[in-house]
């Protein structure tokens, strides 16, 4: 989503409040597809920081689309967070440390401000659930949905390998 901020302020210093929602383009991030499930809301004030500086302050609401990463299901997720955006045309903030991003000094671009911080607010570990069972490692069943046929149980590899090391141990100490 696009705002014509020249228009809103007509002069440097001045303030506005800027409350919007609008589409935010899908996007990837680390080969997974992170999907915008509707609107994105900004609760906002925006100030006209210079000519072609503008700074973007409040509260951005998103309804997402990730992926489990046990069980490689969609599910919903709602994020709500802070934001400081910067937007200038040129290559340096005020300040080297804020979320910088560029303006042609008409209009600010929000899709990959809110992409990149939509990134930094969801949870490194993507879960549809935290009890998710995930899919059977061996035939590939959905566990939450179906008791896989295959044999395999929850902790089958976990106590062969140990079965198999206290075996060399034992054999180790007989002799
Ligand atoms: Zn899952
Ligand atoms: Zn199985």
């Amino acid at each position: 989503m696009t705002v014509n901020v020249v228009d809103m302020l007509q002069e440097v210093n001045a303030v506005a409040d800027l409350n919007i929602s609008g589409t935010v383009k899908d996007f990837e991030y680390m080969g997974e597809k992170i999907a915008f499930d509707g609107d994105v809301d900004l609760t906002s004030k925006i100030f006209r920081v210079k000519s072609k500086y503008y700074k973007v302050v409040g509260t951005v609401k998103a309804r997402l689309i990730l992926q489990c990463g046990r069980c490689m299901k969609n599910y919903k997720f709602l994020t709500e967070f802070p934001v400081e955006l910067h937007f200038t045309s040129k290559e340096k903030a005020i300040d080297d440390d804020v979320d910088l991003y560029y303006t042609d000094g008409d209009t600010i671009d929000l899709d990959e401000a809110i992409q990149t911080n939509v990134i930094m607010n969801i949870p490194a570990k993507r879960l549809c659930s935290d009890d998710c069972k995930g899919l059977c490692p061996v035939c590939g069943a959905d566990l939450d949905i179906e008791c896989c046929s295959c044999g395999h149980t929850d902790n089958d590899s976990d106590d062969q390998a140990v079965d198999s090391r206290f075996a060399i141990l034992k054999d180790f100490f007989d002799k």
